[in-house]
C-alpha cells in the first residue's frame, strides 16, 4: 500500500472526525420519549439540534414559563406537535415543533436574536436558516416568518397547512396519511430514507453486540469485511467514522477474536464504539416506516443500505463488496429464513464480479427475487403491509425506460436504464437531503454527501484491494487497521521509552 493511499486515508478518518454533532439527535430521541412532544431547545442545542434534523420546517416557539398565557398555550401548541415530532408522530420528517424557554437567564441572548417582544412568540422557517440565525422586525426579506396566527391548535395548523400546502387534521390518526400510493411515490421520498440507512447500519451493529455474535475467526473476518465497506463508502459521513474507528482498534477491543461487548466496560468493548456515533439509532424510521407497526424497519433500512454501497463502489471492489454483503448477511442478519434464501442466492454465483455495474444488477435482482417469493407469501398468510404491498421493482411508473416489455408472466427489462435508474436513486437521490457541517481550513461550510463521497471514494478505492492482499498475508484484520495499530503501539512505545 502505497504512502499516497494511507495519507489519503488518513484524511478520510481526520475529516470525518471533524464532523460530529453534539448530541443533538440524542436530545431528539429523549425528548421523544418524554410526555412533552415539543423538543426543548436552548442556547447550548439551538444550532445542532436544528441542524441535524430531517424535518424541512421547524416552528419554534420562545414562551417564558412564568407567563399564565403560555402556560395556557401549551397544550395546543402540543397537540400539533405530537403530529409532527417523536417516534409516533403521524406525519414524520417534515415539521420539527420546538421551543425555547426566554426565563431561563442563559437563553437571553438567544431570544434576543430574535427580537422577542411578547410571549409566546412563534416563529417559522427551514431549519437551517435558525442555525446561527436572527430575525429582526423591520427587516422586509427574510426566510424566518412570524405566525401571526396560531393562537390556537386549529389556527396554528391551518397557518402551516398554507404554507406547505398540506391538508393535516388535529384528529388525524398514526398512518392514515400520506402513503396511499407508496410503492410508487417512495421513489420520491427516498431522500428520506438517508436517515434510515444510519438507522440501520446502527441497528444491525447493536443485534451483534447484543448477540455477542462475532464467535469464530469466519464472523470475525466477516465483521471485518463489512465494516471495511462501511468505511469506505457508508453514504453517511458519521457512520464511515464510525467504522473506521472500529477497525483501527479492533485488535484491541477483539483480541483473538474475543471480543468485549459491554457498553460500559471502559473504553476497549465494542459496545463503546457506537458506530453511526452515539446519536443513533433514533429509534424509529421514516422512509422505511410501515403502515403497521411490525412491517418494514430494519429489514427495509437494511435493503436500503445494501443498494446504497452497491451503486458506490468501483469496479476493482465488486467482488469484495459482494463477497462483504453476502457473509455479512450470511453471519449476522438474524432471520433465519432471510439469511438461507440469500446464502443460496449468492452461492449461485460462480464467476467473480468484475464490473461495479454487474454487482448493482445483482443486488437488484435479488431483492426482485425476494419481492416475488414474498408477493406470494404474504398474498396467501394476509401478513403484507396493506400501505405496501411487495412489487417487482422499479414498477413501470417510476422507469417507464426500464421496461422493454412486460406481461403478466414476465418482464423483459433494459438493463442499461435499471442500472442508470438504480444509481441515481441510490446516489444522488437518497444523498439529496443529507447536509453536513464539514470543517475546511477551519471555515464551517455545508457539504452533501455526495461532495463528500467523492473523497470518500478516491481516498479508499485502492486500499480496500491493498488492505484484502496484505491482509493475507500479514494481519488477520486487514491492512488499514494493522498498519493503524502498529501506528499507534509504535506511539504508545516510544512515548513509554521516552517518559
Ligand atoms: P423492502 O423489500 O424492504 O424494500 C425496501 C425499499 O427498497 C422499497 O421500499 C423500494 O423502495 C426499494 N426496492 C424494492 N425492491 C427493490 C429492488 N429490487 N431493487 C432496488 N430497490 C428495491 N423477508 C421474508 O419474509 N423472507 C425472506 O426470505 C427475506 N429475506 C430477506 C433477505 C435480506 C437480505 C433482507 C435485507 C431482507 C429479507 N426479508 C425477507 C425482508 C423483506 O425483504 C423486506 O425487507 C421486508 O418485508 C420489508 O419490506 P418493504 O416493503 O419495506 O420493502
Amino acid at each position: 500500500m502505497s504512502l499516497v493511499h494511507l495519507l489519503l486515508f488518513a484524511g478520510l478518518v481526520i475529516a470525518a472526525s471533524s464532523s460530529s454533532s453534539p448530541g443533538s439527535r440524542l436530545i431528539l430521541r429523549e425528548i421523544a420519549d418524554q410526555k412533552d412532544k415539543a423538543v426543548e431547545l436552548n442556547t447550548t442545542n439551538f444550532d445542532s439540534v436544528l441542524k441535524d434534523t430531517p424535518a424541512k420546517y421547524a416552528v419554534v416557539e420562545f414562551f417564558a414559563h412564568w407567563c399564565p398565557a403560555c402556560r395556557n398555550y401549551k397544550p395546543h401548541y402540543e397537540k400539533v406537535a405530537r403530529l409532527f415530532n417523536g417516534p409516533d408522530a403521524i406525519h414524520p420528517g417534515i415539521v420539527l415543533m420546538t421551543r425555547v424557554d426566554c426565563a431561563m437567564k442563559t437563553n437571553t441572548k438567544l431570544c434576543d436574536k430574535f427580537s422577542v417582544s411578547h410571549y409566546p412568540m412563534l416563529f417559522w422557517g427551514p431549519p437551517t436558516k435558525f442555525v446561527s440565525g436572527s430575525w429582526e422586525p423591520k427587516k422586509d426579506k427574510s426566510d424566518i416568518l412570524v405566525i401571526d396566527d396560531g393562537r390556537t391548535a386549529d389556527r396554528l395548523l391551518n397557518w402551516i397547512n398554507k404554507q406547505i400546502g398540506s391538508s393535516y387534521g388535529l384528529d388525524d390518526q398514526k398512518f392514515e396519511n400520506e402513503h396511499a400510493l407508496s410503492n410508487i411515490t417512495d421513489y420520491n421520498q427516498i431522500s428520506q430514507a438517508v436517515y434510515d440507512v444510519e438507522e440501520a447500519t446502527a441497528e444491525a451493529f447493536d443485534i451483534i453486540l447484543a448477540h455477542k455474535a462475532i464467535k469464530s475467526s469466519e464472523t470475525s473476518a466477516s465483521f471485518i469485511r463489512f465494516i471495511q465497506l462501511l468505511a469506505a463508502h457508508h453514504l453517511s459521513r458519521r457512520c464511515r467514522k464510525g467504522a473506521a474507528e472500529i477497525l483501527v482498534n479492533y485488535d484491541d477491543l477483539c483480541p483473538s477474536g474475543n471480543c468485549s461487548y459491554e457498553k460500559s466496560g471502559g473504553n476497549d468493548t465494542l459496545g463503546n464504539f457506537p458506530i453511526c456515533g452515539k446519536d443513533v439509532p433514533r429509534g424509529y424510521y421514516m422512509f422505511c416506516r410501515g403502515s403497521k407497526n411490525d412491517t418494514r424497519g430494519f429489514s427495509c433500512g437494511l435493503w436500503v443500505l445494501m443498494h446504497s454501497l452497491s451503486v458506490r463502489i468501483e469496479d476493482g471492489e465488486s467482488h469484495f463488496a459482494f463477497t462483504a454483503i453476502c457473509d455479512f448477511v450470511n453471519n449476522f442478519f438474524m432471520c433465519d429464513e432471510c439469511r438461507l434464501h440469500f446464502n443460496d442466492m449468492c452461492l449461485r454465483v460462480k464467476t467473480p464480479f468484475k464490473k461495479a455495474r454487474d454487482f448493482v444488477l445483482w443486488v437488484w435482482s435479488t431483492h426482485n427475487k425476494v419481492n416475488e417469493r414474498l408477493m406470494k407469501d404474504e398474498a396467501s398468510l394476509g401478513t403484507a403491509d396493506p400501505k405496501f404491498p411487495k412489487i417487482i421493482w422499479p414498477p413501470k411508473e417510476l422507469c417507464p425506460l426500464c421496461y422493454l416489455s412486460s406481461n403478466q408472466k414476465s418482464i423483459e427489462w433494459d438493463h442499461n436504464h435499471v442500472y442508470m435508474f438504480l444509481k441515481n436513486n441510490y446516489g444522488p437521490k437518497l444523498n439529496s437531503l443529507y447536509k453536513e457541517k464539514s470543517v475546511s481550513g477551519g471555515k464551517e461550510e455545508t457539504v452533501s454527501a455526495t461532495e463528500d463521497l467523492t473523497v470518500a471514494t478516491n481516498a479508499l478505492v485502492v486500499p480496500i484491494g491493498a488492505a484484502l492482499a496484505i491482509a493475507i498475508a500479514s494481519c488477520a484484520f486487514g491492512a488499514l487497521a494493522c498498519y493503524w495499530r502498529t501506528q499507534q503501539k509504535n506511539r504508545k512505545y516510544y512515548f513509554h521509552l521516552s517518559t
